[in-house]
């Protein structure tokens, strides 16, 4: 049997639901070989995840996603084997963890503003795991407190862009999560292109470093994965692949449910010797 992996999978340390233990069970429940721990603007799933690997035929690759932004269009990136215990690294994050507190503290008033006063931030901030602090733990909260009937109605009535209760969040340039990766000794590949609608981009994320593309992604035709390999070949990148489960948060997905041939990890740390 050839080894697969899933590489990119969130744990409650960012919007996820899972334990990085539970990520780690259910992947050897699947069969999965080698699985990448992808948290947003975090990376403390990575350490507990390789504890709950040690002694099992599981590899845990370190990851993260970085939310970026450029000419208006939200792109994300996908780091993966860099040196994830800089401390320039954790600091960097830190910055970024209290820009999402802050920016969930501005919900909350948006909330309040618009009448619904029983909402915490030390609430979310205590319940929540996560150093993340997202969009979706405050729909949590308001399907919890029964003022919307489930996510999908808090992000569409409130969180969504434009609805409002929304605050922008403080994102960089994906040439700059690129720099930001690359100097520490890892590789930028761009997450979910088909999702992100970004492709004319693709040529510049190029010139700056970008060493992948994810082009096998949940719920996607073979005709479009298909593509985003042909383009990833195109530009001589590492084509990547992964499940984005979130555990319970996003229903759609779940780990393995994309699976990728092992020989495409062997590439992306090819890549990265490079
Ligand atoms: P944030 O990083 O706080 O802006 O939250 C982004 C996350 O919110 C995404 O990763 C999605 O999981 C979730 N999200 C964004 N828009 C929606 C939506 N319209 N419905 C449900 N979930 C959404
Ligand atoms: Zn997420
Ligand atoms: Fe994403
Ligand atoms: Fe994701």
């Amino acid at each position: 049997m050839t080894k697969s992996a899933d590489l990119h999978i969130h744990t409650y340390y960012s919007d996820g639901t899972m334990s990085p233990e539970e990520v780690v069970v259910d992947a050897l429940h699947c069969g999965i070989h080698c699985i990448a721990i992808t948290d947003h603007d975090t990376v403390d799933g990575i350490s507990p995840a390789i504890e709950a690997a040690r002694g099992h035929d599981l590899e845990v690759l370190p990851g993260i996603e970085l939310s970026t932004e450029i000419n208006g269009k939200d792109v994300h990136m996908l780091g993966y084997l860099f040196n994830w215990q800089d401390a320039s690294l954790i600091g960097q994050l830190q910055k970024m963890q209290n820009a999402r507190a802050e920016r969930m503290k501005k919900m909350i008033q948006k909330l309040e503003a618009l009448g619904i006063h029983d909402i915490s931030f030390e609430e979310i901030s205590g319940s929540a795991k996560t150093r993340a602090l997202g969009r979706p733990h405050l729909a949590a909260a308001l399907v919890e407190k029964k003022i919307v009937g489930n996510m999908r109605a808090a992000f569409d009535k409130f969180l969504a862009e434009g609805a409002p209760a929304y605050v922008p969040k403080f994102k960089q340039t994906p040439q700059e999560a690129i720099k930001f990766i690359k100097g520490l000794g890892g590789i930028v590949v761009l997450a979910h292109p088909m999702l992100t609608n970004a492709d004319e981009l693709i040529p510049a994320l190029v010139e700056a470093g970008l060493g992948g593309l994810e082009a096998h992604y949940p719920n996607c035709s073979v005709n479009v994965m298909s593509f985003y390999e042909n383009l990833a070949r195109k530009h001589h990148l590492v084509i990547t692949g992964g499940s984005d489960a979130h555990g319970a948060a996003k229903k759609h997905t779940f780990i393995g449910k994309v699976r990728i041939p092992y020989d495409l990890v062997e590439k992306l740390k090819q890549a990265v010797s490079d």
